[in-house]
């Protein structure tokens, strides 16, 4: 109870940027972050796997570690995939069901910390990378037509 709360003004989008199809447990991008990084932790709050199940990863209440510069005020959400499968360049490999769920976590998300759609980024808005491999205007998009 006496635990102060981290303002959360930013929901940052990520992607593991593995191949559309390939199977990925929490459990190895929380292998990933912590050997290649020396990380205690996975680095996101939420891995979204292809079937569209939500898995909770480090502790929201707790600052994550996977946009540089953004971290300590942010929400940061990863869906499995991002490479397509054939050419294994980036591509928007979610499907509906990833999808609909990240929509859902992202509005959940919103409503709870009282954040609007200007609040949501992808992590390409910060770095060069593709991640998330799509964009924040298609998001927001997405966003407001569902
Ligand atoms: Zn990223």
């Amino acid at each position: 109870m006496s635990q102060p709360q981290r303002i959360i003004n930013e929901i940052i989008l990520h992607c593991t940027a593995t191949l559309a199809t390939q199977p990925v447990t929490i459990d190895q991008i929380k292998r990933w972050h912590c050997q290649d990084n020396g990380w205690l932790d996975i680095g996101y709050h939420y891995v979204i796997s292809q079937d569209g199940t939500i898995h909770e990863g480090r502790h929201v209440s707790k600052q994550g570690a996977h946009c540089k510069g953004h971290n300590q005020n942010s929400i940061g959400i990863c869906y499995i995939g991002g490479l397509d499968d054939f050419t294994g360049t980036p591509a928007d490999t979610r499907t509906p069901m990833q999808k609909k769920a990240l929509i859902g976590l992202v509005k959940e998300l919103m409503q709870k910390h009282g954040l609007r759609p200007e609040h949501i980024h992808c992590h390409n808005e910060f770095s060069n990378r593709a991640c998330p491999c799509f964009t924040i205007a298609s998001f927001r998009r997405e966003l407001s037509s569902i």
